[in-house]
């Protein structure tokens, strides 16, 4: 099964070489490559010549993602996906459906190996890290569930949040991106792309280089180092001064501000007095604090805020003028925290 090509997730230039190769004329990359990001079967390219749409189905894949599951939030309409990849192995997202759009939170890799003790993505390990195909066929995918609700809408946002971290799988993603943007495949322009990373500082400074302006969105979730490595291991290895200088960077080379995501976790991260220092840290940048309610982990054993301590917490950085919000939850009622869906499965499949 895996000896078939995959098509998805080549350019349009290592899709002129193969089709080269099969003595194919130069434009029929083009038309493939359309027709691809559009969800479209071997079968039904209809611009391609009958004997070349058969050579395709029977030597090449499509796309690599197809949809197990899916659960539909009867609140918002937030849709929870579960993916199966073709080695089996399962993977999750989210379609969340807002007044300006539907946004699709993608996963980078299956699993994740970084550790943060409140997230469920890492409980396991990681299993592989995703291929540029196989995140663009996340999109392919979600697109298909909305040509089926009718209303002629497709995914316009994307947010690499869901199970994975994104600079752990560097180059894929970086291809990945690059593709998503062209003309003629799904032209989602780098504006409407949010990437989340607990904070590799080699990796963030190289990404400040690669001319791919998304929203950069750092998991921060702590005032200061002692803390941040409680919860959060890769501060063991970058210390936060070292990871705000390179948020700093790439506020400089991208004149985009940072987003700052902060899980407040109780007893550990969420007194008025952290606010304050938090404040401190952040004094003079072009940032955004994005405050998460925690979604509590039966397996961590951490706990989440009251409303009334979110509250305080956001007043006491609003009193320092740091731009705050708190996020919004979507899908409360199928929702689990980030990886829980895919260990349900997984649980239920063993
Ligand atoms: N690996 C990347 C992206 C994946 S997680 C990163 O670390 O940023 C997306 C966001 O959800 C991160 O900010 C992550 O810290 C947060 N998150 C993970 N588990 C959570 C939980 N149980 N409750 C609230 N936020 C959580």
């Amino acid at each position: 099964m895996n000896e078939k090509i995959q098509l998805l997730g080549m350019t349009p230039e290592e899709l002129g070489a193969f089709f080269k190769a099969q003595g194919q004329p130069a434009f029929r990359a083009r038309q493939v490559f359309a027709w691809l990001h559009q969800g479209v079967p071997f079968e039904k390219m209809s611009n391609l010549p009958k004997a070349l749409r058969e050579t395709l189905q029977n030597t090449c894949i499509d796309n690599p993602v197809s949809v197990l599951e899916t659960i539909e939030s009867k609140l918002d309409g937030t849709i929870k996906l579960l993916y199966r990849l073709p080695d089996d192995h399962v993977i999750e997202g989210v379609l969340m459906r807002y007044k300006y759009g539907n946004t699709l939170c993608l996963s980078t890799q299956v699993g994740c190996r970084m550790g943060c003790k409140f997230c469920a993505s890492t409980l396991d390990g990681c299993a592989r890290s995703l291929t540029a195909a196989e995140m663009l066929g996340q999109i392919v995918c979600a697109n298909g569930i909305l040509a089926a609700q009718g209303a002629g809408q497709k995914v316009g946002n994307i947010v690499l949040m869901g199970s994975g971290e994104p600079f752990d799988n560097y180059d894929n993603v970086v291809k990945f991106l690059r593709i998503l943007r062209m003309e003629g495949g799904l032209c989602i322009g780098m504006r409407s792309v949010s990437l989340s990373t607990c904070g590799l500082v080699p990796q963030m400074r190289r990404f400040a280089e690669e001319d791919l302006p998304v929203t950069l969105s750092l998991s921060l979730h702590a005032p200061n180092d002692e803390i941040r490595r409680q919860t959060m291991p890769v501060a063991n290895k970058y210390a936060m001064d070292e990871v705000l200088d390179a948020c700093r960077y790439y506020i400089e080379k991208t004149g985009r501000r940072v987003i700052f995501e902060y899980a407040l976790v109780h007893g550990v991260n969420a007194s008025p007095e952290q606010a304050a220092e938090l404040a401190g840290r952040l004094r003079g940048m072009q940032c955004h604090v994005n405050l998460i309610p925690l979604n509590a982990v039966p397996e961590r054993g951490l706990t989440g805020v009251t409303e009334r301590e979110v509250d305080i917490f956001k007043k006491a950085l609003e009193q320092k003028n740091i731009s705050v919000t708190r996020r919004r939850e979507m899908g409360d009622d199928i929702e689990g925290a980030c990886g829980q869906l895919r260990r349900r499965y997984l649980k239920d499949h063993a």
